[in-house]
């Protein structure tokens, strides 16, 4: 018996294959989107399988909950990609700089300064992304679609920091086509080039829409356990 491909995730194959096919049905170059697994609420253990089969980047919602597990994988697998891809308190703003490699949830002016001041602080400059709240939710983060250009600008401008790109996370109970439809709007009209859209219930159809990144999480790891 094959032992490397019988501990293969089984998730993490499919999720693969299936971005190759999504990349193909939309004439995208393969390779040309980045899986991000999101392993929030998993331990090393399930990760540790994923990293061995040569997935490198991940994503957290929590800096305190990434803050337990990924100093040590990260040591032990140095070409880890880090991203944050949950809402940012400003108080662990230079707690996610020393961490992360990309910040995908830049959603506020506050939260621009703070990650300005520890950038130039600590000498660390994480790539950063703005996260859209495109179905305007009241308990959403993100910034309204008709001021995120203008965000962008402010933070260039006003705090040095390059935004490489855009986030969203359409309305749960909507058909999330005309969302990543609408972040790509935004995005060219700022002249940014990377998207993160799509989860493990729509992927296939952010990277119809051009997603650079999705992000999926329990189609890899399973269902989370809140308990
Ligand atoms: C949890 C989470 C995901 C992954 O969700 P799945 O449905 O498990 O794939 C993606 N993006 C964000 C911002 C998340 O918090």
């Amino acid at each position: 018996m094959d032992e490397t491909s019988a501990k293969r995730p089984a998730g993490y194959e499919d999720v693969c294959r299936r971005i190759a096919a999504a990349e193909e049905a939309a004439d995208r170059p393969a390779g040309s989107v980045t899986l991000v697994a999101v392993s929030k609420t998993h331990e090393a253990d399930a990760i540790l399988p994923v990293i061995e089969a040569g997935q490198r980047v991940f994503g957290e919602n929590k800096v305190q909950e990434s803050q337990a597990k990924w100093p040590a994988l990260k040591e032990r697998f140095p070409d880890i990609e880090l991203h944050l891809i949950g809402p940012l308190q400003s108080n662990k703003a230079g707690d996610a700089v020393a961490l992360f490699d990309v910040i995908e949830s830049v959603d506020r002016e506050k939260i621009a300064r703070e990650l300005a001041k520890e950038m130039k602080k600590q000498g660390r400059a994480p790539r950063l992304y703005v996260q859209v709240n495109t179905g305007e939710e009241p308990q959403k983060a993100g910034i309204a679609p008709q001021e995120a250009a203008a965000f962008v600008a402010r933070c260039r401008d006003e705090y040095g920091l390059s935004i490489e790109g855009l986030m969203c996370i359409p309305p749960a109970d909507e058909n999330p086509g005309p969302h990543f439809a609408l972040l790509a709007k935004i995005a060219k009209e700022a002249g940014l080039e990377k998207l993160s859209m799509g989860m493990s219930g729509d992927f296939e159809t952010a990277i119809a829409f051009g997603a650079t990144s999705v992000r999926v999480g329990s189609a890899i790891f399973g269902a989370r356990d809140y308990g």
